[in-house]
């Protein structure tokens, strides 16, 4: 089932357009999510759904995040969020 997922070019030229075309898919995209900024359950299956990409040192994580929530931001990130809960 297709994915209401907002993939941003810049998201889209890190991950390249074949995995992105699998995000919006949903072959690689989860269903629900919780956001990866404030923590509030979504569902990329029902609702519009932003990712966001975390670029590592090494790695490049991809996240989730709810629009409606959380306003459209930078998809680059100085450094990933990885405090402890
Ligand atoms: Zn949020």
């Amino acid at each position: 089932m297709p994915r209401m997922l907002d993939v941003s070019d810049e998201v889209r030229a890190e991950i390249g357009d074949e995995e992105a075309d699998r995000l919006l898919a949903g072959e690689t995209a989860p269903g629900s999510y919780d956001c990866t900024s404030c923590r509030t359950p979504g569902d990329s299956e029902q609702e519009r759904t932003s990712t966001v990409l975390f670029i590592g040192d090494e790695t490049a994580v991809l996240a989730f995040a709810t629009p409606a929530v959380c306003p459209r931001r930078s998809s680059r990130s100085p450094r990933s969020s990885s405090r402890a809960p």
